[in-house]
């Protein structure tokens, strides 16, 4: 399979007032079209720094990010994003937030068929009926629901989730799990998940990408073969001891 995502040798440090701080140091991560990368790390390791190095908000000081053949040197449209606490304009109804990158990427595209997209994708994630709430009404699972469509609803070529599931209980980000599966299966993308959950990593990815080390470099990556029709309850807990071996 092509590599969509080619990540070959990206080393990186931001510039401080004391100099500069010296974050990726070797990060190879090679994501096949369509597939799903999950990437885990300790906290600071670099991790949403890598997410502003496929979206192009940043260059690698060296090596390339290489997105569908082409090195990301600018700020993408194609490039989906979700983050942990997604920022939704209160002013706007749910469909109208999740209607926002058509308008700015399709801005010629009829309205009606705007809204059937973004309504069908609510439809998907459980949120019909919620339509023409305000964000403020809907809880955080639900403003996580509407953040997904938000990402996914001009077709990008990547969608890249920072965190997204880390601010929720735990049985709200499972279900949040299987209703990414549920669109992946609907739709394909190419997805690049940043997570410190373990678990998350391997229920969601085909492959885990491990980064350690300070500055992080790529450590190990896992290729996840489990069956298609995996569920949550299949999952084994690791265990601390082998989180640690991991990390
Ligand atoms: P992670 O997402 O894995 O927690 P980040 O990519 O946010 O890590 O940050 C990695 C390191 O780079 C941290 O030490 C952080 O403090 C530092 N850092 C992040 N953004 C900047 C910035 N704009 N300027 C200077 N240092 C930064
Ligand atoms: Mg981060």
């Amino acid at each position: 399979m092509s590599k969509f995502i080619d990540i070959k040798g990206v080393r990186h440090a931001y510039r401080t007032k004391n100099g500069p701080l010296p974050v990726l140091d070797g990060l190879d991560i090679e994501v096949p079209e369509g597939t799903f990368c999950a990437v885990v790390g300790p906290s600071g390791c670099g991790k949403s720094t890598l997410t502003r190095l496929i979206s192009g908000l940043m260059k690698p000081d060296t090596g390339a990010v290489v997105l569908a053949g082409e090195e990301v040197a600018s700020p993408r449209k194609t490039v989906g994003m979700a983050f942990q606490n997604p920022v939704m304009l209160e002013w706007r109804t749910i469909l109208q937030n999740v209607m926002l990158p058509l308008e700015i990427v399709a801005p010629r595209m009829p309205r009606a068929e705007a809204e059937a997209r973004a309504a069908h994708l609510l439809d998907m994630v459980g949120l019909k009926g919620f339509e023409g709430k305000k964000p403020s009404e809907l809880s955080g699972g639900m403003r996580q629901r509407a953040s997904l469509c938000r990402a996914l609803v001009h077709r990008p070529q990547v969608l890249i989730m920072d965190e997204p599931f880390g601010a929720l209980d735990n049985f709200t980000r499972e279900d949040l799990w299987q209703t990414m599966r549920d669109l992946r299966a609907a739709e394909p993308f190419t997805c690049v998940l940043i997570t410190h959950d373990l678990r998350e990593s391997v229920f969601l990815g085909d492959q885990v990408v491990v980064l350690s080390g300070r500055p992080a470099r790529t450590q190990y990556v896992l290729d996840v073969d489990l069956p298609a029709d995996r569920r949550i309850d299949i999952l084994y807990e690791p265990k601390a001891g082998e989180m640690l071996h991991l990390l």
